[in-house]
């Protein structure tokens, strides 16, 4: 063995004292003093095998060989019969546990072992050999390549002391489970390579710009506090993403971000970091997975982006492409399937809403405040595009607008509001929770049980699919005492192809050129109706929106009462006038007795 290299036996021993122990500190003593016995050639290997793997999560190199696939492996190292296997494994449980026994053995003529069978004739494994047939082993793909798997395995496994056999199965299995949190990992790398945790700061903030342990072991091993110091961000590497404290009074937000603040919509999907150099792109989830493959729509409209390279964060959201209207996010979920990307992309579109920008064109742009970034990201987002937009966002001051805006945004289908802010130190924090940046939600939901006969008053243009006819209706409640409807919601969801195309002959006798003076709106619709057609809607959630008039400042000042996510049930009630739809009193009891469902948190 070269002295670049070290004996995976001495990463077993590790193992088993890491397993063994149940104190943070000792755990981190262990990995001192396993990271300075590791040449830093091998270091970056070592560190990520601690953890199970062979690469930052963020590249998407997984191991995670199926059982059945590993027991193959293990019979064809060991000479035992697959059936054998297969029963102990039924009885031991653990696929380490058996790869271990069985090489204990005395060993079958049959197997890949052959006579040889003394542990004494074994060569030493070393970290580069594991590594690197582990390695062959996860990137495997296509036609042969379970084969490849299980082959390159045995092999590895032929040439195993039993203890090592355990190890490497429960790493290829994604068994080996230590629970080192990287947080540990940082703390040993100060100690073991300046003398001391006081450099963890240091080392933490790197972490926080390139989350890749291997790499940044390494660095320091080789170049010193320095270079980490002079750590960038590089295109294609995700950073930590920001994250958000939370309360739940505006008065108190406010008071929080220093007065004012720019409140963002809080969309209800995925928080995508994207990355863009020329003309590749890079799509990071939440916890850093590369979720670029089930998004080719979006790598598009990152592309669109104005900018040779830029890393800007967002979130996507799916729509219903004949409404517009944003969709909950479980009908985004749809989109992780791992097989038909293209289908679940026609069946489920989505919209990009942009809320940060962190580098752009060689430049970081981390340390310059919100309001900067901002304008910065506005300049490079593509005008016009309805596919890659800014987050919807207003600078308030006071509790009530705040209030008026995070009920727009639910009424919308978002979650509620991000409250950011402005100040001049309103820097973008990687990896912290901080109260830069505070969300606000609510805790409960509430629950629409009953239908309603909602009025017909306008409607909107269709596009793609309903172009010719309806996108979205405007439909409002009846209120007796001042003769009026007033506005509940826009729907546009539960509509067949017969409904939409009967639709605009349907309302044809009913189309005027201007508002109907019995209508009160503060929405303007592109076509108006005598209110005349009545149809049957159910929704979500009735809730407050400043942008329907119904009980207007009946229930709170300045809101209305809207319906979150409507959808016309199918029922047109021909029979019914419009002066005998739900009325405005009515749809206030509703809201007032709807059942509560608290929200998980
Ligand atoms: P956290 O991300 O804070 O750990 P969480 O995963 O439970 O908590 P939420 O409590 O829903 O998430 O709030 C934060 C998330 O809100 C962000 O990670 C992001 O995905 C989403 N979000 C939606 N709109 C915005 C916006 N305009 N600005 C920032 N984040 C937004």
């Amino acid at each position: 063995m070269s002295q670049s290299d070290l004996p995976y036996s001495v990463l077993v021993e590790f193992y088993e004292k890491i397993e063994s122990t149940s104190s943070r500190l000792a755990m981190t003593d262990y990995l001192v003093a396993l990271f300075k016995k590791t040449p830093v050639e091998v270091l970056d290997k070592v560190v990520y095998l601690t953890q199970g793997q062979l690469r930052p999560d963020y590249e998407g190199v997984e191991l995670g060989v199926a059982e059945k696939l590993t027991l193959r492996a293990i019979s064809k190292a060991t000479g035992v019969p697959l059936k054998t296997v297969e029963e102990l494994y039924k009885k031991v449980g653990d696929p380490g546990l058996v790869a271990e026994q069985l090489l204990s053995r005395p060993k079958q003529a049959t197997g890949l072992l052959g006579f040889i069978g003394q542990e004494g004739l074994k060569h030493e494994l070393t970290i580069s050999q594991v590594y690197s047939s582990l390695m062959k082993i996860a990137l495997a793909t296509g036609e042969g390549s379970q084969d490849t798997k299980v082959n390159t395995l045995a092999g590895l496994l032929s040439d195993a002391k039993p203890k090592e056999a355990r190890y490497i199965v429960r790493t290829v299995t994604g068994r080996l489970r230590l629970g080192i949190a990287d947080m540990t990992i940082l703390d040993a790398l100060a100690v073991a390579f300046t003398g001391s945790k006081a450099a963890r700061e240091v080392v933490e903030r790197a972490y926080t710009k390139r989350p890749d342990l291997g790499f940044i072991a390494k660095e320091l091993a080789s170049n010193g506090l320095e270079a980490i110091k002079a750590i960038k961000i590089e295109v294609g590497v995700p950073v930590l993403p920001m994250l958000a404290e939370r309360l739940s009074d505006p008065a108190e937000i406010l008071e929080k971000l220093g007065g004012q603040c720019l409140a963002e919509y809080k969309y209800d999907g995925e928080r995508v970091q994207a990355h863009k150099k020329d003309e590749r792109v890079w799509l990071f989830s939440r916890r850093l997975e590369n979720i670029t493959h089930h998004y080719p729509d979006v790598v598009n409209f990152v592309s669109m982006l104005k900018a040779e390279e830029a890393v800007v964060e967002g979130e996507i959201v799916a729509y219903n492409s004949d409404t517009g209207e944003m969709l909950p996010f479980q009908e985004l979920m749809h989109r992780r399937r791992k097989y038909d990307v293209d289908k679940a992309m026609k069946e489920y579109p989505v919209r990009v809403y942009l809320f940060d920008i962190i580098y752009l064109d060689g430049q970081e742009l981390i340390e310059k405040p919100l309001p900067e970034r901002r304008k910065i990201l506005e300049s490079i987002v593509p005008a016009g595009s309805e596919d890659i937009l800014l987050s919807k966002a207003r600078l308030v001051d006071n509790a009530k607008d705040l209030l008026l805006f995070f009920e727009e945004a639910i009424s919308e289908g978002c979650e509620g509001v991000m409250c950011k802010s402005v100040s001049g130190q309103s820097v973008y924090q990687m990896g912290a929770r901080g109260w830069l940046w505070i969300k606000f939600k609510r805790d409960y939901r509430m629950e629409m049980t009953d239908t309603v006969d909602l009025v017909v008053v306008g409607a909107f243009h269709g596009r793609g699919k309903r172009a010719g006819t309806y996108g979205a209706l405007l439909m409002a409640a009846y209120d007796p005492q001042s003769d009026t409807f007033k506005t509940v919601c826009k729907v546009g969801t539960g509509f067949t192809d017969e409904d939409l195309a009967n639709l605009p002959k349907l309302l044809e006798p009913y189309r005027i050129p201007h508002r109907h003076p019995r209508v009160v709106s503060r929405i303007e619709a592109d076509v108006w109706f005598v209110p005349a057609v009545v149809l049957e809607i159910i929704g979500a959630e009735i809730t407050l929106s400043p942008l329907h008039t119904c009980a207007l400042g009946k229930v709170e000042p300045e809101s209305g009462l809207a319906i979150r996510f409507p959808r016309f049930t199918g029922r047109y009630r021909f029979d019914k006038k419009p002066e005998q739809a739900t009325t405005e009193a009515e749809l206030m009891e509703m809201y007032k007795s709807q059942r509560k469902t608290a929200l998980q948190q």
